[in-house]
């Protein structure tokens, strides 16, 4: 494939495809949510938090069975891609949800990499 990700960098939000600066953790509950934090300075010199909505940081769902059937999932897609006739439209939308998934993941696994 040879593409890589724009923007460059692992810190891109998975909602804008933006470069963020931070993850916040939010607890609601027993559970906490990740938000990707946009600093965006406005005309006025001063600066805004954009916060973007990213997921549940553990989702409460079967692990082990949810993470295998998002495998194969993905590998059904990958065979798919071996004998269909894709054009240009279906090929930027495939591009844009695979850098989506790539995102998402590299956030799970940096906010990982905080808190061990
Ligand atoms: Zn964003």
């Amino acid at each position: 494939m040879g593409r890589r990700p724009k923007g460059g960098g692992d810190r891109i939000c998975p909602v804008c495809g933006l470069p963020y600066s931070t993850i916040e953790r939010k607890k609601h509950g027993d559970r906490v949510y990740l938000y990707a934090v946009h600093i965006v300075k406005l005309p006025d010199g001063s600066r805004k938090r954009i916060r973007h909505y990213i997921g549940p940081e553990n989702p409460r769902v079967s692990k082990l069975y949810s993470a295998r059937a998002a495998v194969k999932k993905i590998e059904n897609v990958i065979d798919f891609l071996g004998y269909a006739k894709l054009d240009d439209v279906f090929i930027d939308l495939l591009l844009e949800k695979a850098e989506k998934l790539v995102s998402i993941l590299r956030v799970i696994k940096a906010t990982r990499s905080i808190q061990n």
